[in-house]
């Protein structure tokens, strides 16, 4: 069956199928609607014949009643005459045989009815050859047949006109969208198919123009993300490259400056790549999380207030809360920190000289709330919702000196879900900006 519907497509399959179906049920009906006409003409013709039979019976009597034997022979052979039927007549012990006029087509029909006088049982009439079905009453049943057999060609048309029309109609939306399909294929991105049709094609056809849509948003991220790396590369490769050739050519005297510019540009870069590996290994689901179950006062205790060297030194204050009622938390404890260092670094990079930077920790429904907040520069509502982009920074021309690539916060976004939980920021320009996440206490429940 399957190699069969395989090698068909689908407007004739429809088209076969429906006529198939539509003449089997034309069929049908036309056969039962012959049954029926024949069935009741039948019943007709018998109850006519009985009728007739008695109504000769009656005649009979009377001619018994008035002259006898001889009359009702009389009778008798006048009637088979007229009606062309044969009968056999008993009546008093004597019998009366009547064959049918010559060339009288035979019926094996037989009516019989009693015959009676004033005084009882006289005897019995038979119609041996009545006037019944055959002939008379086959051309009522050729024309029933005649209009049937018309009826029947008439609604064959009209099924097998509705069987192309149906069969068009459900494959011509999927031949559509196989062009449409084929052309993505061949890498045209915003290929649209018209919305019409019955609600699944509508649907399909909306679900299609939606998948095209996200296809072409997601090549034209990628194409600005690979526009983003390459720029983000070419700034710290060109100043290495530069250096190297002044120290090679002896215009630039190798010192402690120099040195310290060359590594700072290659942790640059090494940090860039890291994080992009991270996020593409996180994207393929290949990012390994080592699980452990930490005390987070223990745990923040060990790392979080060598903050306060690196907040004075920026003229800065440093403010910690933690929690004191903080239950044990299942997590990746380097990636967990990873991600509230990106926040922390951000606001002691965004916030200007006299400035402070608080870092909360507390209890929130269902898990642990950390909270970073400062009294920086703030960011524009127009940037809150791509903040979280990889490569997005505030500073479109990529010109600030104090901005990385655009990948911290992306990391630390992905390094939170990877938890199960979800992050969030509310900034006001120039009055500062609290950045948060929300991890839950067991990973398993809330995803
Ligand atoms: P970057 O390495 O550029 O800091 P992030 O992904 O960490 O990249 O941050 C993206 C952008 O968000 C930054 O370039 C900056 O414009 C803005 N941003 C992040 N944190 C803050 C903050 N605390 N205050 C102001 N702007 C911030």
């Amino acid at each position: 069956m399957d190699a069969l519907t395989s090698r068909l497509r689908l407007r004739w399959l429809l088209f076969f199928t429906a006529s198939i179906a539509l003449t089997a049920a034309i069929g049908i009906i036309g056969i039962a609607v012959r049954q029926t006409a024949t069935d009741q003409l039948q019943r007709y013709v018998h109850l006519r014949e009985q009728r007739i039979a008695r109504q000769i019976a009656h005649d009979l009597r009377r001619a018994a009643h008035h002259g006898g034997w001889p009359l009702m022979q009389l009778v008798a052979r006048q009637t088979a005459h007229q009606l062309g039927t044969g009968l056999i007549l008993h009546a008093d012990r004597k019998v009366l045989r009547i064959a049918p006029a010559a060339g009288t087509p035979h019926t094996p029909s037989l009516v019989t009815v009693p015959l009676f006088s004033r005084q009882g049982p006289l005897g019995s009439l038979t119609l041996t050859n009545p006037p019944g079905f055959e002939p008379r009453l086959s051309p009522v049943l050729q024309a029933i047949e005649r209009a049937l057999l018309a009826a029947t060609i008439f609604a064959l048309a009209l099924a097998l006109g509705i069987s192309w029309w149906m069969g068009n109609f459900a494959s011509r939306p999927l031949e559509r969208l196989s062009r449409a399909s084929r052309a993505v294929a061949r890498g045209q991105r915003e290929v649209r198919v018209a919305v019409h049709g019955t609600s699944e094609v509508r649907q399909l056809s909306e679900d299609f123009n939606r998948m095209t849509h996200a296809l072409a948003a997601s090549e034209r991220r990628q194409h600005q993300l690979v526009a983003d790396v390459a720029h983000e590369l070419r700034t710290p490769l060109s100043v290495l490259a530069g250096y190297l050739e002044a120290l090679q050519d002896g215009v630039e005297v190798p010192g402690q400056d120099a040195y310290a510019l060359l590594r700072g540009h290659t942790r640059h870069l090494v940090r860039l790549v890291n994080d992009l590996e991270t996020l593409a290994l996180a994207d393929a689901d290949e990012l390994p999380l080592h699980w452990r179950t930490v005390e987070l006062s223990d745990w923040l205790g060990g790392w979080l207030p060598t903050y306060q060297v690196t907040a004075q030194q920026a003229g800065l204050a440093f403010r910690t809360a933690v929690a004191d009622d903080l239950p044990p938390l299942l997590c990746d404890p380097d990636r967990l920190e990873q991600a509230i260092r990106n926040f922390i670094d951000n606001s002691l990079k965004y916030t200007p000289n006299g400035g402070s930077v608080a870092v909360s920790i507390e209890r929130s429904p269902g898990g642990i709330l950390f909270r970073v907040q400062d009294t920086g520069i703030g960011i524009d509502p127009e940037h809150i919702p791509l903040l979280f982009d990889r490569l997005y920074r505030t500073d479109p021309a990529r010109a600030r000196d104090s901005g990385g690539a655009g990948l911290g916060l992306a990391v630390t976004k992905k390094f939170v879900e990877l938890h199960g939980g979800s992050v969030g920021v509310t900034s006001a320009p120039g009055q500062g900006s609290t950045f948060w996440f929300k991890i839950p206490l067991s990973p398993a429940a809330s995803s």
